[in-house]
């Protein structure tokens, strides 16, 4: 008989999304399908696991209704989610899980917290039995069907009483990677802010980002690329199941032009519209008029900041005048510009994050995300922040999105201050007149207006 496999994304009320090495919480409505575990089922099909899911947070199920589900499965192997973010609540589940389980599954967990505790997870997580860095390889299929105690690639494992440590390895290439079985991830339970149509999910091309901007996750994780035959095909599947609309999680979309022209040659034939994350110096005519052409929509770019001193000290890379450039192309070619903003950042005061909220409304973006700062897993940013006593390296519980915990402290700004700022920020940009005006003039589909007044429900009132 086929073992059961259950992937599983966590419960908590808080909507979490943990996933692509990056924890952190929904400030609104929109919750997607977490690509970890979307790219994994593709290996666990492949290899012919009979696959179950069950994503607690999208289905709004809590804890004991979620170990319920789990003990009437009785699964072989279980796959789990967790996040830096919400390390406490994960670690309390899985502490509960072990207890009122009433089968025997080895338990598999995946997330950026183990990227960070590494073999320490054994001894946090207690009775775990494996964790996997990498959610687009078939490292953890080799870990469940070769049983000779080998050390495996991105993989570390307990045998017996002892741990068997494989090395984080993310190759240049990503090969073959398996179709997923996406119709498990009901369209219904997710949504995503800039889609058009109803059914949507995400996709990526490559894994990771090339950059090095010393506050991102990504610059830590070495970048590889998908073979773009597969996920041509990926699309085309995509349209099989009525997905019409897909959000390209990509760090940074269509960074080499030959690659974005063949994928928009195929995006135009299959009139999949569609979002995603850009730099604003990758970006020129030629390649916006490519992507406006394959059914582009939005493109949100990382501007962190309208300070070109915090650009430069933490290696953005990026010029005040290139954003400018790229907000005038999207304008040019009608596609939608969002914006996120790092505030906060070390040398970041009152006046200059004024000034960025300041600019965020005179630049008639459509969507603006303001962040506080959080010193990521394994960045420089954290590195720096706990040589300087400013951040405690025994604090794991990352999340300072919705300011429910002070994961560093600033010399320039108290929390409560910040906090204001940051409230001030969202409500004068999302309930300035003339930007409402502008969204509802812009609106293209019903779909569309249901799914900004959701959103602007959730960001204001929940
Ligand atoms: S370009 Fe974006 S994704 Fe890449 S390292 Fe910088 S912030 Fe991260």
């Amino acid at each position: 008989m086929k073992k059961k496999v259950l992937l599983l994304n966590l419960p908590w009320k808080e909507k979490y999304l943990r996933e692509y090495f990056c924890s952190k919480i929904s400030k609104a409505r929109y919750y997607y399908p977490p690509v970890d575990l979307v790219y994994i089922s593709g290996r666990f099909d492949e290899a012919k696991y009979n696959l179950f899911l069950i994503d607690s947070i999208a289905e709004n199920i809590s804890p004991a209704t979620t170990i319920e589900k789990i003990n009437n499965i009785a699964p072989d192997y279980i796959y789990f989610l967790a996040g830096a973010a919400s390390f406490r609540e994960d670690k309390w589940f899985i502490q509960q899980l072990l207890l009122d389980l009433t089968c025997s599954p080895k338990i598999i967990g995946t997330g950026d917290i183990f990227r960070e505790l590494k073999e320490e997870s054994f001894n946090v997580f207690k009775w775990i039995d494996a964790i996997n860095f990498h959610f687009t390889t078939a490292d953890v299929i080799s870990y469940i069907e070769h049983w000779d105690w080998k050390i495996i690639d991105n993989m570390i494992y307990m045998h017996e009483d002892h741990l068997v440590v494989g090395k984080e390895q993310f190759d240049k290439w990503i090969r073959n990677v398996p179709i997923p079985k996406r119709e498990m991830f009901d369209p219904k339970n997710y949504s995503n802010p800039f889609a058009m149509r109803e059914y949507s999910s995400v996709m990526m091309t490559d894994l990771s980002c090339p950059f090095s901007c010393e506050f991102c996750p990504y610059s830590t994780i070495n970048y590889s690329v998908r073979q773009i035959d597969d996920v041509i095909e990926e699309i085309k599947i995509l349209k099989t199941i009525w997905i019409n609309d897909v959000f390209f999680v990509d760090a940074t979309f269509g960074l080499q032009k030959e690659r974005l022209q063949k994928l928009c040659n195929w995006l135009r034939q299959c009139k999949m519209s569609r979002s995603c994350f850009w730099r604003v110096d990758n970006i020129d005519k030629e390649k916006i008029e490519m992507m406006k052409s394959a059914w582009c929509h939005t493109i949100v770019f990382g501007i962190e900041s309208m300070n070109q001193d915090i650009l430069d000290k933490y290696n953005k890379k990026t010029k005040i005048s290139q954003i400018r450039e790229a907000m005038d192309l999207c304008k040019k070619n009608k596609i939608r510009a969002g914006w996120t903003f790092i505030v906060w950042l070390p040398w970041d005061d009152e006046k200059s994050i004024r000034n960025t909220i300041f600019l965020s409304k005179t630049l008639h973006l459509d969507f603006a995300s303001f962040n506080i700062a959080t010193p990521r897993i394994w960045t420089h940013f954290r590195k720096d922040m706990i040589e300087k006593w400013f951040a405690n390296p025994d604090e794991l519980n990352l999340e300072s999105s919705k300011q429910k915990t002070q994961v560093w402290n600033s010399h320039n700004l108290p929390l409560a201050d910040l906090v204001r700022l940051q409230k001030s920020a969202v409500r004068s940009f999302y309930l300035n007149p003339k930007y409402i005006i502008r969204r509802l003039l812009g609106l293209k589909s019903f779909y569309e207006l249901k799914n900004s007044i959701f959103e602007m429900y959730y960001l204001f009132f929940k």
